[in-house]
């Protein structure tokens, strides 16, 4: 079976805690997105030429969640080569078989337009902020310009900019707990699965 299940959103909305429950819950494959252009920020050099490269190892290397990384990962994300270096690789784990969960910026309007299921999960810059604030600790009036800022710069690129698709599901999670979240996108995928 073929099945997408696309969550696009900003920093610190629940996308990850969501991706993360979807894909358990009904065994799909799970990429975080993400993670491919912190990769590329955290490696130095020339990013495309980094990008290019990338491998499993460059994925597992410490650090890779700090908001320094994040911010080093948006500012690389801006270069079209980069995600054009990027783009293959997860089409084809979106479209792999026994169904996938892919959680990031453009998944559902670029990376994969025809998923099953998208969702854009969001939240006021205000509460993201906190959450993030609540991992990583330090200045919580720092973390939420860093939030913002990252929201600027992935929302106003040329280049796949975060917006959410115009079919897509859109769950705000300013208000919401964990688990009323997740259940609401269990919900929605159940019934585009049929169960
Ligand atoms: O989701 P995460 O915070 O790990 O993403 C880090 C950065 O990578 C984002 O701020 C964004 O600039 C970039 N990104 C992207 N497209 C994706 C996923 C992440 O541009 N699909």
């Amino acid at each position: 079976m073929i099945f997408t299940v696309a969550i696009d959103g900003p920093a610190a909305a629940g996308k990850g805690t969501i991706s993360r429950a979807v894909a358990a819950h009904f065994g799909f494959a799970h990429l975080d997105t993400g993670l491919l252009y912190r990769a590329v920020g955290a490696k130095g050099g020339d990013p495309v030429m980094a990008a290019r490269a990338l491998t499993e190892a460059d994925l597992a290397r410490e650090g890779l969640r700090t908001l320094e990384a994040g911010q080093a990962a948006s500012r690389v994300a801006v270069i079209p080569e980069v995600r054009a270096a990027l783009l293959d690789f997860q089409r084809r784990f979106a479209r792999r078989a026994g169904g996938a969960v892919l959680d990031g910026r453009d998944i559902g309007t670029v990376i994969c337009p025809e998923a099953e299921v998208k969702l854009y999960v969001t939240a006021s810059a205000e509460v993201r902020a906190h959450r993030r604030w609540l991992e990583v600790g330090g200045d919580e009036a720092r973390v939420l310009a860093e939030v913002k800022e990252r929201d600027a710069r992935d929302m106003g690129r040329a280049d796949a900019p975060l917006k959410a698709a115009s079919d897509a599901m859109v769950i705000d999670t300013s208000e919401m707990a964990a688990d009323e979240a997740v259940a609401t996108a269990l919900a929605v995928v159940a019934a585009r699965l049929g169960r």
